[in-house]
């Protein structure tokens, strides 16, 4: 039996919804149906968000000194040959930006990543399109660490910036071959060691001469981006860029 239901009925349903659970800033809790907001964040914390507005070295996506003109290397990024092209950041991975990104990594209801990811498209939505990239390939989780915390938001990101551009994800392609061993306590070029070789492409997907936007929560050194654009050039890509929520400010 087809019964209509009348056209205003979702939107008082949702006016309900509201009077009994007010949408709320997901840091300060504020009341947003009171304050204006960016993407389930009042405008004051909205405010303190260290957002990406400031010159930055096109490759590893770190602060670069203001000069005239764009960095296109920075003294990091030639020394670790990094195997991107290009890396962009909502912005940095301190603060109440720091914050959010390490409640995304735990949030099995995905709203952090969908505000974060809300942010990104809204911030730097153009400058992803310009990149007209083919596909979009989230950086790997380390299996066991995938499983303990039940939440992959390198895949909820790259999921949801995707289907808002319309370009295909492929969330399966990047592999470990193996357990790394901590980055964490490990030198710069350690970090860069420990994960050399660990990634591997599955085969099957349509990598050949594409340029790949890999996603990822933070990035640091970008040791662990660079293995995984190796990998995709290893199996055919030609160019990788990288997109992060956090860039850390001092790497
Ligand atoms: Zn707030
Ligand atoms: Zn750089």
């Amino acid at each position: 039996m087809n019964v209509a239901f009348p056209t205003w009925l979702p939107s008082a349903r949702h006016r309900v919804l509201d009077l009994l659970f007010p949408p709320r800033c997901i840091c300060c809790r504020a009341d947003l149906t009171e304050v204006k907001q960016h993407a389930s964040i009042c405008s004051t914390c909205f405010g303190q968000l260290q957002l990406t507005a400031w010159p930055t070295c096109r490759r590893c996506a770190s602060r670069v000194p203001e000069i005239p003109g764009p960095v296109d290397e920075c003294g990091h990024c030639r020394e670790d040959r990094l195997q991107f092209e290009r890396a962009i950041a909502l912005g940095s991975y301190e603060g109440l930006l720091g914050e959010l990104i390490v409640r995304m990594k735990y949030d099995r209801n995905e709203r952090l990543a969908s505000t974060l990811a809300t942010l990104i498209l809204s911030e730097l939505g153009e400058v992803i399109r310009e990149l007209q990239v083919d596909g979009i390939v989230p950086v790997p989780m380390v299996p066991w660490r995938r499983l303990a915390r039940g939440t992959n938001s390198p895949a909820a990101l790259a999921a949801l910036v995707g289907r808002e551009l319309g370009v295909p994800v492929f969330p399966r392609v990047l592999q470990y071959r193996r357990k790394p061993s901590q980055q964490k306590g490990l030198s710069r070029s350690g970090r860069f060691r420990n994960m050399r070789n660990l990634i591997f492409a599955k085969a099957g997907y349509p990598l050949e001469a594409s340029h790949v936007l890999l996603v990822d929560d933070i990035l640091t050194t970008g040791a662990t981006c660079s293995e995984a654009a190796r990998a995709l050039k290893q199996a055919g890509a030609a160019q990788a860029s990288v997109l992060v929520a956090g860039r850390t400010p001092s790497s």
